[in-house]
């Protein structure tokens, strides 16, 4: 099992548990679905380096819009619904500090982030 990370903290400012390999993660992530009905999600901590769980609701449903491109020409990514685009917008201020609105897509039904 896992061991509390020393430099890596949830919201809440509980330290997270961090995990070496992916595999170990995968392993508590079932064992936590069981145990509690949770469902979490391994990824891997830009941080520290190892692996945490994250509730699986960060993860929000995406797909690459048709139209839209972003400042590098690559296609933007398109939320299903407003919630998602927002719950995104929550996690990118959280993680790396950078404040996006959600507007809806011109072209297509969905919404998109935009730094301004
Ligand atoms: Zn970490
Ligand atoms: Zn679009």
């Amino acid at each position: 099992m896992g061991a509390k990370s020393s430099s890596c903290f949830s919201r809440k400012g509980k330290s997270l548990t961090e995990y070496y390999t992916e595999l170990e993660a995968i392993d508590s992530a079932d064992f936590i679905r069981q145990a509690h009905n949770n469902d979490m999600i391994p990824y891997r901590c830009d941080k520290c380096g190892l692996w945490h769980l994250a509730p699986k609701n960060r993860q929000t449903p995406s797909r690459k819009c048709l139209s839209c491109t972003d400042a590098q020409g690559k296609p933007k990514e398109l939320y299903f619904s407003r919630d998602d685009a927002q719950r995104r917008a929550e996690i990118i201020l959280r993680e790396q500090g950078v404040s996006l609105s959600v507007y809806e897509c011109p072209e297509n039904s969905g919404f998109h982030l935009t730094k301004h």
